[in-house]
Formats: C-alpha cells, structure tokens, sequence
C-alpha cells in the first residue's frame, strides 16, 4: 500500500523584533508524531532558521533575518520590519525540490506573525497544486473567521480543539483510515513530538501539562485549554530518557501552570529527574507561578536543573494584581524569592516579568515594580502587553487602542504598543528597557 506523504511547514513570520528563547513548534510536531504513528511519511520544513554560530550554551540563538518593507498598514510605526526565517525564494527552492506531498500542514501561531503563514499557504499551493492543505494553530484557534479569509487558499483552517475535524480531513485527503486518533484529553497516549526531523536537536521543549487552574485576563489559555490536563510522571521521565538517549541535554519546560498542585505533578517529577544518573539543564520562558514555590520547590528545581528561574509578578500595585487574575500578591512573591536565594538562586537566575502598556497603565508603575525587583535582588523582565483575542481585557479595550486591534490580528503585535498614550509613551517604554538594565 502506497505511503501518504505529509509535509510539516513552520513558516517564516514578519516582526519587528524576534529571538529564539527556545521556540518550537510543538503542536506541528505532536500533528506529525501522530501521523506517523498512523504509518504516514511526514516531512518538516521549519523555516524560522536561527544563526547556529551564535547559538548561546544555554540553547537560544538569533534568528536568520532581513529587514522588508513595511506594508501599508504599519506604515506608521516607527520601527524597522524584519522577516525572520529563510526567505521565500529558499522555500520555494525546497518545495520544488521535493515529491509533491499529498499533504501539506502549516502552523500559524503568534495571531499577528499570520502574514508570513499566509504567504507561505499561497506559495506551497503555486508549487504543489494538488495537494492538499490545512492551516492550523493558535492563530486560527483565537481568530477564526479572519483566518479564513487569510488562508482562503487552504483547504482546511482548522482550530487546535477540532481534531476530529482535522482527522476526517486527512483521511478525505489520503482515502486511509485512521486507526490512531488521539484528541488531546489525554496526553499519555500521544507520541513523543517529532524533533527527530531536526537534523541536531538543541533543546527539546516538554509539555506536561495542559492548561492553566488561573483565569488572568490578559491570558488565552483558559480559552484555548478550559480544563486542565496532566501527563503521568512516568511519561515525561520517559521522554526524558527518549530524548537523552539521542544526545539532548537541554529540556524547555513550557507548562503554564506547572507548579499547581504540585505534590501530585511538579514535586514528584522534580525529585525524578533529580535522581536521574545523568544531569540535565532545564528553562522556562514561561513563568512559574510564584503562589507555589516553597523551600522544598526551590530546592527541587536547583537539584533538577534549572538553570535559572523565570517567574511572574506582572504588577506590584495590589489593585492590578488582584484585577488581573490574582494568581500573586507581595508577600507571596517575596516568600518565592526567599526560598530561590536560599536554593542558591543568584540575581542573573531569578528573572521576574513584568507586565507593560496594560489598557491605561501609567509608566510609573511599571518602574516602580523594577525598583522592588531590583530592591529584592531580582532581574526584571519586561514583559509588553499583548491584546488577546477571547482574554477579558481584550474584550474591554478592544476598542481604545490607537490601532483596530479587533480588525486585523496584525495590530496585536505588542511590538507597535497598541495601547500606548500620554501617560505612557513609547519614549517612555524606552527609558523603562534601559532602565530595568
Ligand atoms: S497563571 Fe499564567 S497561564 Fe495561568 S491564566 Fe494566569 S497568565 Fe495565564
């Protein structure tokens, strides 16, 4: 029986800023594990390619860049557009140069990047008219109908929780029966994610987790993910070992709420890995929640590897942390840090984010969570605001922005500021970047 031939692409994206910190597109690789599984041929093209010499020992690297010119809906932004990644000319040579696929998958993540996937859908359908193509992500998950529209050269557009849709259209494609048809309600089952289509695996992202048990109102993920899901400790420990056993020794853990009910999650998978007979370093772009680490928790991710510890305060005025979710207060997050120092955490180890340019934050209060960062003996890391689609505080403000954030996703680039007025300019934002240095 013939074997169908599935081609993953991660395109390129447009931005004004963009840097590595250990990005993957994970939910494209698990897309493709599970094909495979299926007994399907599955190819990758990732095209946001990074600068390999000057890739950083703990894994992060500066993208492959150029600097184009901005459409004219950005036209009044300030900034220089870059496109990140190869550029279309070197896809299109690849495509060229390979079997026409009967498949091609694409992602589309960041809501604002969709410009870049949109080219990349119209390019991979002018080589390869016949196949097949569905666009999937958060891009389509968060912004249905615009999706649509953008990717109205498709021929499926698909939100992440539909993947029975997904698979019906695969066997439609193919004429195959699927007999591996996992929805993602139970993550034990799932394959390992395909990074072995790297050819060198850098790091390897881990999710052990689903979801988030907060509702803060700048965040998706209780829209994207309204129940939370675990892995098994066992599962990751095995991927764990999968991975260590094909040369990787850095591992992103990408939960967004890894630390909740930890004595039944973190702890245990923490004093695993622990006791592993082989050291691994571990990262987390996103934040721990501080609410959760305690001595024991401290001391847990220095023995498992952590290398550093990022960690959200967002705000420190009392009346925004609790308006936004509530997930931390002062005391909370000084007894965190308490318990990192003492885990041996030093300055350039503990990065707190900082959330700036809320819907009507003045500049000075983003400055006055530095100082009690600073004061604290933590790196503050500014974090910019970006306007989610489906988040309460989207919803509010969508409509005083300086840019129709709701019309087109392009505008939701925290880069541009879109909620930038007098009591907190960009100039302002500016001083603020210097000044957390
Ligand atoms: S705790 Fe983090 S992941 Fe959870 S809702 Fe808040 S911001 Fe989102």
């Amino acid at each position: 029986m013939r074997v169908p031939r599935v081609l993953a692409i991660n395109p390129y994206i447009y931005d004004f800023a963009a840097y590595d910190f250990w990005s993957s597109p994970l939910g494209l690789l698990y897309i493709a594990g599970i094909l495979r599984q299926n007994g399907f041929h599955v190819d990758l093209i990732d095209c946001m390619s990074v600068r390999e010499e000057k890739r950083k020992p703990d894994g992060r690297a500066p993208y492959v860049k150029q600097k184009v010119a901005k459409p004219d809906v950005l036209g009044g932004v300030r900034k220089n557009l870059r496109r990140y990644g190869v550029s279309p000319e070197e896809l299109s040579a690849v495509l060229r140069g390979m079997e026409p696929p009967d498949i091609i998958l694409v992602t589309s993540i960041m809501t604002y990047w969709y410009v870049g996937a949109m080219e990349v859908v119209n390019l991979a359908r002018q080589v390869h008219p016949r196949s097949k193509i569905a666009v999937g992500g958060i891009y389509p998950t968060l912004c249905r109908e615009q999706a649509r529209v953008s990717f109205a050269d498709s021929d499926l557009v698909v939100p992440s929780g539909e993947m029975g849709r997904f698979y019906g259209f695969i066997e439609a494609a193919t004429g195959r029966k699927l007999d591996f048809t996992p929805l993602m309600d139970n993550l034990d089952i799932l394959p390992y994610p395909a990074h072995d289509l790297y050819g060198d695996i850098p790091f390897v992202p881990l999710l052990t987790s689903l979801g988030c048990a907060f509702s803060c109102t700048y965040c998706a993920t209780s829209y994207m993910y309204p129940t939370m899901t675990r892995r098994g400790v066992d599962s990751v420990l095995d991927e764990i070992l999968h991975w260590h056993e094909r040369g990787v020794r850095r591992f992103v853990i990408y939960d967004d709420s890894f630390l909740y009910g930890s004595r039944h999650h973190a702890r245990p998978l923490l004093q695993r890995i622990a006791a592993l007979p082989f050291p691994v370093d571990i990262y987390n772009p996103n934040a721990l929640n501080a609410a959760f680490i305690d001595d024991e928790i401290a001391a847990l991710l220095a023995r498992s590897g952590f290398r550093e510890v990022r960690i959200g305060l967002e705000s420190v005025d009392p009346e925004v942390q609790a308006n936004t979710g509530g997930k931390v207060t002062g005391a909370v997050f000084e007894r965190a840090i308490a318990s990192l120092k003492r885990a041996g955490y030093g300055r350039e180890q503990v990065r707190a984010y900082i959330l700036a340019g809320l819907p009507g934050q003045p500049w000075q209060e983003v400055k006055k969570a530095i100082d009690y960062l600073k004061a604290l003996d933590v790196t503050p890391s500014i974090a910019e605001y970006t306007p989610i689609p489906h988040t309460p505080l989207f919803e509010r403000f969508k409509d005083s922005a300086r840019f129709p954030v709701a019309d087109d996703a392009i505008y939701q680039n925290n880069a541009i500021f879109p909620y930038a007025w007098e009591g907190f300019t960009e100039e302002d934002l500016n001083y603020l970047k210097r000044y957390a240095k």
